[in-house]
């Protein structure tokens, strides 16, 4: 599938680079991709629609066994049109995350590892969204963008619909390419409240999209810890 800013050569060495350390994926990146295959057909199973597009280790794969997962969590949630799912205020996130995925972990796993959802997203708000021709919510349908871009994912089926009514909405796409650089300026720099990270950030608020805190330090720190990786 296209990606849905390849247009930007950021987007294009990132995804180099990746490919390349992908090279020498360890066998314990393989086996947690298997573990979130299987956890996405169980929840399906259940009667949850999920998918995971991972960021941090797992998106390079290079996962040690002490590493922590972290992921963007996808859910079909009929209940929040306006606002995100999250453990406060969506029992579809509560069920997913804590009751659900936890346990399969503790269950299925010999070796139990730690999750954190960096981001959540749902699919059925943000289809919502995507067949709109105004007042569109930029900063959701940036985000899933922008994961789409940069991330692996697990349950592509799922997600495919999505990314697919995404990649027909070019006017969406080219309104967005120009904010992708201010989210990598954003991650390359050390200090979260230095004078530059201020000025990307609120160049992004401005345009109405806001990258979750979450997910700018697990991508920054994976960054930091890669000598040889220079964007
Ligand atoms: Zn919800």
């Amino acid at each position: 599938m296209k990606l849905p800013f390849e247009a930007n050569p950021i987007i294009k060495t990132f995804n180099e680079i990746k490919q390349y350390f992908r090279k020498y994926e360890t066998d314990v990146s393989q086996k947690r991709i298997k573990d979130f295959h299987q956890f996405s057909k169980i929840l399906n199973d259940l009667g949850y629609e999920v998918a995971f597009d991972f960021v941090g280790s797992l998106n390079f794969g290079l996962v040690e066994e002490y590493s922590d997962v972290d992921f963007i969590l996808y859910i079909a949630c009929k209940e929040h049109f306006n606002s995100d799912c999250d453990k406060k205020g969506c029992l579809n996130f509560v069920q997913v995350k804590y009751l659900i995925l936890e346990t399969l972990i503790k269950e299925y796993v010999k070796k139990p590892y730690k999750t954190q959802v960096v981001d959540c997203i749902n699919l059925i708000r943000l289809d919502n969204e995507l067949n709109k021709t105004s007042s569109i919510d930029i900063n959701l349908v940036f985000r899933f963008a922008f994961y789409r871009s940069i991330c692996r994912g697990v349950n592509l089926k799922i997600l495919k619909f999505y990314h697919e009514k995404l990649m027909t909405r070019n006017d969406l796409i080219e309104q967005m390419l120009p904010y992708v650089n201010d989210v990598f300026n954003l991650f390359l720099q050390t200090n979260s409240y230095s004078l530059s990270f201020e000025k990307y950030r609120s160049r992004l608020i401005d345009a109405g999209i806001k990258i979750p805190n979450s997910v700018i330090e697990k991508i920054k720190s994976y960054l930091y810890s890669n000598q040889s990786f220079n964007i």
